[in-house]
């Protein structure tokens, strides 16, 4: 056994007001009425935190220090001030690769100079239960880095969001996954620099291999996935550094990361184990159902059209995708919901669990536009009123609204349950082209169906239309 020197008390206390911070600041944000008061919560917790351990620490460089926290804080600010709503997936991925490639590197620093860490003997030989964490740590934080860069690369679009599918990439990922854990087991007994950098090479190319396979809709769940990784890494490392904050941290993150994916497995019937081993989603057939359109006959409407047909309607069901996001036209949405209610139509919102580019993106939209929490239904909750409402008004979504995932077994989105609106005596659908497809890249049979009539053009410019043809013309 080896000493560790005895916590002082005061930064132990501080590092548990820092912790019980995080955790409020967990539940605020799981509700939008809650949320900023959530936020504030953790900040308030990382400044304890952060402060904390700065004061309490030898700096061998203190301007080293507070340049680099200066030079992180502005770019945190610039990016969240400019940062559009549709593009907030692809930063918390990119976020997500920064926390695994820090870990990556602290965890190389204490393997470099692990004197300096109080981590190895007068003989240079860093101790046992160091080395798991430092192995644990690298692993997961280089899994988390490259697997977070992939993710980032998809939902930004410089990739294709189709499943690129290597052959024999099961056994593949066996192996190399078996190599680092043995890899991890062998660095107990020889810790030569040979041992440690595979693991690292080896662990940033098994998340580059676990991601690429992943295509179809199931991005949601592995940018959950990869956000507990990051938070696994972080508690890894926090034993290394022996800081409780980043113990309690990572652990926080990583356990609520946990609990979120399986919550979206849930959602897309997923499951949660293949999820963990990487190209859950993609059959080996690479997806068919893919891109390929056919010229079928399809019905035009208009702004006019629309407001006549949902004014007349008993009840109106409104689903909620990325391309209302896009369009930032949850406003105009409500005010057009807003005037058929006045008109006596019963208008309620059905909200898909995946809809948009991230868990709970249409609820924080339609909570920005004051749409009454009671007016919003989960999926489960609204999905048999499908049958009897008279019109169901789809606006940027497709994906959450394809009957494929019901029938076609070789589509990328099979078993996802989805939003039944193919069942509504009339459905709506706004979308910019017939061309355009959604996240998952495959055609929705229901634009081509007798009931419905499409839409075409930006979803705020239609909604706005919509309104104005209902204020207009007093149908
Ligand atoms: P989709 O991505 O399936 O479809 C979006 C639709 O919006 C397209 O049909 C597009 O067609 C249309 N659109 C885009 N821009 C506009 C615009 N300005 N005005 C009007 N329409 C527009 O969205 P869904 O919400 O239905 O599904 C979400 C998908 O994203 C799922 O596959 C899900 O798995 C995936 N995903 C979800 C995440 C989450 O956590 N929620 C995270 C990552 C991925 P057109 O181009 O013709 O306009």
């Amino acid at each position: 056994m080896h000493d560790v020197a005895p916590i002082n008390p005061w930064v132990a206390l501080a590092y548990l007001v820092a912790g019980v911070f995080f955790i409020l600041a967990l539940r605020g944000l799981s509700s939008p009425a809650s949320s900023r008061r959530g936020n504030r919560f953790g900040m308030a917790g990382m400044g304890i935190a952060v402060v904390t351990t700065l004061v309490t620490h030898e700096l061998a460089n203190p301007i080293e220090v507070i340049g680099a926290i200066a030079i992180g804080a502005v770019i945190g600010l610039v990016m969240a001030r400019k940062i559009a709503m549709t593009a907030m997936p692809q930063l918390v991925a990119a976020f997500h690769s920064l926390v695994g490639l820090a870990a990556v590197a602290v965890a190389a620093a204490a393997y470099l100079n692990p004197g300096a860490f109080g981590i190895a003997d007068e003989a240079g030989q860093i101790f046992t239960v160091s080395r798991i964490e430092m192995g644990l740590g690298i692993a997961i934080g280089a899994i988390t880095f490259s697997g977070s860069v992939i993710a980032f690369l998809k939902l930004n679009g410089n990739m294709s969001g189709a499943p690129i599918i290597l052959p024999l990439r099961h056994l593949i990922n066996l192996g190399t996954l078996a190599a680092i854990l043995g890899l991890i087991g062998y660095f107990l007994t020889d810790q030569s620099p040979a041992v440690f950098w595979t693991i690292t090479a080896l662990s940033f190319l098994i998340g580059f291999l676990l991601i690429i396979p992943i295509g179809g809709a199931d991005m949601p769940v592995v940018v959950s996935m990869l956000n507990s990784y990051s938070g696994w890494a972080a508690a890894a490392m926090g034993f290394t550094l022996h800081n409780t904050a980043m113990i309690i941290t990572g652990a926080l993150v990583g356990s609520s990361g946990a609990i979120l994916s399986y919550i979206m497995c849930r959602a897309m019937n997923r499951s949660f184990i293949s999820v963990i081993a990487g190209g859950f989603g993609a059959d080996d057939s690479g997806g068919a159902g893919g891109g390929a359109k056919e010229q079928r006959p399809w019905k035009p409407g208009s702004a006019d059209d629309a407001a006549f047909l949902m004014s007349q309607a008993e009840n109106v069901i409104i689903v909620p995708g990325y391309g209302m996001a896009v369009a930032q036209a949850q406003h105009a949405l409500r005010e057009m919901a807003d005037l058929l209610k006045k008109e006596g139509v019963n208008v309620k919102y059905a909200i898909h669990p995946v809809a948009g580019r991230m868990p709970g993106h249409m609820n924080v939209l339609l909570a920005e536009a004051n749409v009454p929490y009671d007016e919003v239904f989960e999926l489960e909750d609204i999905n048999n009123e499908f049958a009897q409402c008279d019109v169901a008004f789809v606006i940027g979504a497709n994906d959450v609204t394809n009957p494929a995932a019901k029938t076609d077994k070789s589509s990328p989105i099979y078993g996802m349950p989805v939003l039944d609106v193919e069942k509504a005596k009339t459905v709506l659908f706004v979308k910019r082209s017939m061309g355009g497809v959604g996240y998952a890249g495959v055609d929705n049979d229901v634009f081509y169906m007798d009931q419905t009539m499409m839409l075409l053009g930006d979803a705020k410019k239609m909604a706005d239309d919509i309104v104005k043809a209902l204020n207009g013309s007093g149908h």
